[in-house]
């Protein structure tokens, strides 16, 4: 099978570009060759979380694969049969383990049998899905497209320490089913979740009051969750707002030396944009979706204006797929992204 070129520093020109490559290539069988690995980031080349979701994906997959090393800026990956069963991928470092599922899931999620993973590292990153994303935004999406995916925290891992460890069991279906989310629907309800590890469980409350302050939310129903067993130091704030055809979830974390009410105050912004637009698709769902929706062939989403990361995975998407991916302005500041094949 010829090997499909993909230039790492491509577009947004981050891990991404590997991880979708990776993802791609072992849902098509087609094997490629990346060069210019991050060539858009500060530390160029691989890092930690990067080899460790590529081994993951050789190992799930019985690849041959060249340039597997931290700081590698060539990665050479020849897929051969997809493996389902029971794995464990441990990052041995903070670096995010949500990442290394999103490498190996889209295969996973039509493979011939079940799968249970065990993942290992940072569960809660910034410029990462955050558990709770995975949880309750992205994978109820996953499985309304014919696939089961449920995932347990058994305890969060942040930067630096990391540490942290989840368990995914996959069970898989023949093929993915279109999904169609334009409109977001009613709202069913808005939750505020604050996680401290190893910090005052003050932090978690002043962010909480900040966000329900800024949102017009009461904070009666929101919780702080303060972890046993930390592993190190760490915070983060999660917005919940739940609608009848998708939840979205905005986190902030908090940073040494930033108040807690500015992290509370910033997630609320954050989240008080996606409530005055009116797509059910918020940008990271956006740039995530699009695998599973690529896969089924079919299907399209409203979402706000598309990121680098968004517009990058539909390049790197088409490098490996034969699917039709149009993106259209859809009314005030929004976007229809639909998908399509020839037949
Ligand atoms: P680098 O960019 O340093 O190469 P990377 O491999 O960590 O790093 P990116 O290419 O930046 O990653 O991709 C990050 C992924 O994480 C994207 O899919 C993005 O949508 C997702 N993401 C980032 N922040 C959030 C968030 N707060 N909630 C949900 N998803 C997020």
């Amino acid at each position: 099978m010829k090997i499909v070129p993909i230039d790492g520093s491509y577009g947004e020109g981050g891990g991404q570009v590997l991880r979708t490559s990776l993802a791609l290539s072992l849902v098509t069988g087609q094997p490629f060759e990346i060069t210019n690995i991050r060539a858009g980031r500060k530390k160029p080349g691989l890092m930690r979380q990067h080899v460790t979701s590529a081994l993951a994906a050789a190992t799930i997959g019985g690849a041959r694969m060249e340039g597997a090393a931290i700081g590698s800026d060539r990665l050479v990956f020849e897929p051969r049969t997809i493996q389902p069963g029971e794995y464990r991928f441990s990052v041995g470092s903070a670096g995010s383990c949500t990442l290394v599922l999103q490498t190996v899931l889209p295969a996973l999620l039509i493979a011939g049998g079940e799968s249970r993973l065990i993942l290992e590292g940072g569960t809660h990153n910034p410029w990462a899905p955050p558990f709770p994303f995975l949880e309750k935004a992205f994978l109820p999406l996953v499985n309304r497209m014919g696939p089961q995916v449920t995932v347990e925290l058994e305890r969060p891992g942040f930067f630096p320490a990391g540490g942290g460890r989840f368990h995914v069991h996959v069970v898989p279906c023949r093929s993915l089913a279109p999904l169609e989310l334009v409109d977001r629907g009613r709202t069913v309800g808005q939750r505020i979740v604050a996680v401290v590890s190893r910090l005052p469980r003050r932090i978690g409350e002043t962010e909480i009051q900040a966000a329900a302050d800024f949102l017009g939310w009461d904070p009666g129903g929101a919780e702080v969750v303060e972890v046993r067993e930390p592993q190190g130091p760490g915070n983060a704030l999660f917005l919940e707002m739940g609608f009848e055809q998708v939840t979205e979830v905005v986190t902030g974390f908090g940073q040494k030396g930033v108040p807690a009410r500015n992290v509370g105050r910033r997630a609320a912004m954050e989240a008080a944009a996606f409530l005055a637009s009116d797509v059910p698709v918020g940008p990271h769902l956006a740039d995530q979706l699009m695998i599973p929706l690529a896969m089924a062939g079919k299907g399209r989403f409203r979402t706000t204006a598309l990121t680098p990361h968004a517009t990058t995975n539909i390049d790197v998407i088409r490098r490996f797929l034969d699917v039709g991916i149009h993106a259209a302005p859809s009314g005030n500041d929004a976007w229809e992204v639909a998908f399509s094949t020839a037949s």
